[in-house]
């Protein structure tokens, strides 16, 4: 890298650890909020410290929020016999974009991957468990990701909540195999959701 002066090059540094941001995006970046107005700059660095101490997760689905419970367990107006299951707190801001979808989320934060060393006690899965019990959900919805871990979640969690006796369905392949939930566009989740079978 060039040489800049120290506070620029650890900006530059702090930019370039985020994801998919290469040294040169990185700089780009450093230099744009050099562009900006003292007002502007703080207002984006404090936004960064207010969501870094305001966001919690869910203690009942695991979403991310800055109240706990979050709006989505605590309105009354949704379905309470349904849960869908996803992967990340942005599967279920996907999922909401679609509007059909009235029942409760659990967010897994992450997917059974023993590649990567991470079990089933390492996703916030034990507490869907507990969540389950004596409660009155009837359809346990799998919406994780159409690849292997998203596979080997969903196979997972069908053996475990299916012998109580709870509906569990999988979304429909329309998702391209291997794609994220998040970037599905509104048709073709609102299609996998449709198009969900039994396991
Ligand atoms: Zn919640």
């Amino acid at each position: 890298m060039k040489y800049y002066a120290k506070p620029l090059t650890k900006l530059i540094g702090e930019f370039s650890k985020l994801p998919g941001i290469g040294s040169k995006s990185a700089q780009r970046l450093a230099f744009y909020v050099l562009s900006l107005s003292e007002t502007e700059a703080t207002a984006l660095a404090q936004s960064i410290i207010d969501a870094k101490l305001n966001m919690k997760y869910c203690s009942i689905c695991g979403n991310l929020t800055d109240v706990d419970p979050c709006s989505v367990c605590t309105d009354s107006s949704r379905d309470r016999n349904t849960i869908c299951v996803v992967e990340s707190p942005r599967d279920v801001s996907a999922m909401e974009r679609i509007r059909e979808f009235r029942g409760l989320y659990h967010v897994l934060n992450g997917a059974i991957s023993p590649m990567d060393g991470i079990g089933p006690d390492d996703i916030n899965l034990k507490s869907l468990i507990i969540r389950l019990q004596g409660s009155e959900v009837s359809e346990v919805i799998l919406a994780t990701n159409p690849n292997i871990e998203g596979e080997a979640t969903a196979m997972y969690i069908a053996r475990l909540v299916k012998p109580a006796g709870i509906r569990v369905t999988r979304i429909a392949h329309g998702i391209p195999v291997g794609g994220d939930l998040e970037y599905a566009d509104e048709v073709t989740l609102s299609k996998a959701m449709e198009g969900r079978r039994d396991l």
